[in-house]
């Protein structure tokens, strides 16, 4: 008995650390096998390798603007107009070829630049948090724009650090001469879940030959295999019945509200038997207008996450089932639609293996005071130990059993990792110990912490792709393993049908509130250094 508490407590506040110091699954540190990091290749990759680090270095300021840049726009999922244009801007500028409009996504893109094999992708989320805007550098809750969204998740620095590694690499691509495509994607509407299967559906992977991901996160760091998390469908329920004055004739009525409700509280007693990995939550995204009136339409928006392909589909199932109960319940109507989703993650270990490598080679930034006091700063302020700033990169692991995966958060790059061999770069831009989906989580995120996390993940990215580019061997392992150990026993299957469209109504009305607010304070790279100077931000201000 002990012994099995002391195991699950383990687990338990494995999983808690993780959660807290990556906020997504499947990045680093999880238990489970070590990996072998891939040894050096031959003098002449090496010295490219170098090379490649070295010019990062000279490109700091271009990659301390694309950060603060994104930032400022702070858009939210659908809804990254300015963000799009932006990057696509500084990629056609570099000779890329970009295709916009993506799967009939409006923001989405894909720049490609190079021709033939191997064709290498570079992929980052773009999108932020509602409610989270934050100066940066302040170490408390300071909005910008209060109510305004922000990025409370740090989605405005990783297409910067793939774009800095691209560029970088395209350089010794043209003066060695070497084959290959770079092909550079945004993850559109990755806090909905929204996007990444309608690239998969249309076509974006399937001349790829790996797909590199990066995710923000507070150290350097790797996996492979399935990690901690889990996937899921995000279904909205909207049901229909009839109105009526609500004190004069309330019988005449027929409450769409009550139905939403009792869904939610059907849910809630079922979930009491339902498998311990798996995480649900919901909101009312419509309540009905006003009391006096029978709610004649409602709608409530459920995230069902599960560990695996069957249990998220059937999670699904048992939702369905509870809002066709609801609706007997109240006699009403009810329709669902699915918003969005995501497979579970499972990384490449060839890929993981040797961008650990470079990950070791490359090193944490050196943080100096500010950085530090900043960090310490916040943490103190949410009451969480005062660690600082990451000083130690983890281990490469993978493998984990999925018997100890007790579920967690999701990112449809799952979906992409079961169609072409990914890994995910973790990168130090942001501090450990946060609540993550949260204002806190933007401080870092135009500040040096962010810039020098960036320029460090950029030079691994570069140093990976170079790998890719030139040691062939590399991307044939990286199939074998995608082919003969992950996608033996399981196949992808898309949680979408062929009918099924991307949500691109979701956010509209928040950015047309908050939008021209937001505008007026885009960073002006021609009259500041920094978006700090912008916004006359002493670095840092703690309390
Ligand atoms: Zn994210």
């Amino acid at each position: 008995m002990k012994r099995s508490t002391t195991i699950l407590t383990a687990i338990l506040t494995s999983v808690l650390a993780i959660a807290v110091s990556a906020q997504r699954g499947g990045r680093g540190g999880a238990p489970g096998q070590q990996g072998t990091p891939t040894p050096p290749g031959p003098p002449r990759v090496e010295e490219l390798k170098k090379e490649v680090a070295a010019d990062i270095e000279t490109m700091k300021v271009a990659t301390q603007q694309m950060v603060d840049q994104v930032f400022s726009f702070g858009e939210l999922g659908f809804q990254e107009f300015e963000t799009s244009k932006y990057l696509t801007g500084i990629l056609e500028k570099n000779g890329f070829r970009i295709e916009r409009g993506f799967a009939g996504i409006p923001t989405a893109w894909v720049a490609t630049w190079g021709n033939g094999k191997p064709v290498i992708a570079l992929g980052s989320d773009i999108d932020d948090i509602p409610q989270a805007s934050q100066k940066p550098g302040v170490g408390y809750h300071d909005p910008i724009i209060e109510g305004a969204p922000g990025h409370g998740e740090g989605h405005n620095s990783g297409v910067p650090l793939n774009v800095t590694a691209a560029l970088a690499v395209k350089k010794i691509m043209e003066r060695e001469k070497l084959p290959g495509t770079l092909k550079l994607w945004p993850g559109v509407a990755e806090e909905l879940v929204g996007a990444k299967m309608y690239y998969i559906r249309a076509g974006m992977f399937r001349d790829v030959d790996v797909n590199l991901f990066a995710h923000v996160g507070s150290n350097l760091g790797v996996s492979w295999g399935a990690g901690f998390g889990t996937g899921l469908q995000s279904v909205e329920y909207t049901f229909t019945g009839e109105s009526a004055h609500a004190a004069a004739q309330p019988w005449r009525g027929r409450s769409a509200l009550d139905a939403v409700e009792m869904m939610d509280i059907g849910w809630n007693f079922r979930r009491e038997h339902l498998r311990l990995q798996q995480r649900s939550h919901s909101v009312i995204v419509n309540g009905g207008d006003q009391p006096n009136v029978v709610p004649p339409n409602a709608s409530v928006w459920y995230y069902f996450r599960e560990t695996d392909y069957p249990h998220i589909k059937e999670l699904r199932e048992i939702g369905d089932a509870m809002a066709k109960a609801a609706a007997m319940m109240t006699n009403t109507e009810v329709t669902s639609r699915i918003l969005g989703a995501a497979w579970p993650q499972h990384m490449n270990k060839t890929v993981a293996e040797t961008m650990y490598t470079n990950i070791q080679n490359i090193g944490l930034p050196k943080w100096d005071d500010a950085d530090i006091t900043l960090a310490k700063g916040i943490q103190r302020e949410l009451k969480q130990p005062q660690i600082g700033l990451a000083t130690q990169i983890g281990q490469l692991r993978g493998g984990l059993d999925p018997e100890q995966n007790m579920g967690g958060p999701s990112d449809d790059i799952g979906d992409v990792s079961w169609n072409v061999p990914t890994a995910t770069l973790g990168y130090p831009a942001n501090i450990p110990n946060l609540p993550g989906h949260n204002w806190a989580n933007a401080i870092a995120m135009a500040t040096p912490i962010a810039h020098k996390g960036v320029t460090a993940g950029a030079k691994v990215q570069a140093m990976t792709v170079i790998d890719l580019l030139m040691r062939p061997e590399l991307v044939q392992q990286a199939w074998d393993y995608f082919r003969n150990v992950q996608t033996k026993d399981q196949k992808y299957i898309p949680f979408i049908s062929d009918k099924d469209q991307p949500a691109l109504w979701l956010n509209e009305k928040i950015m047309q509130k908050y939008g021209p607010e937001m505008k007026k304070l885009y960073y002006d790279p021609t009259k500041y250094k920094t978006y700090l100077e912008q916004l006359g931000i002493k670095y840092p201000t703690v309390r």
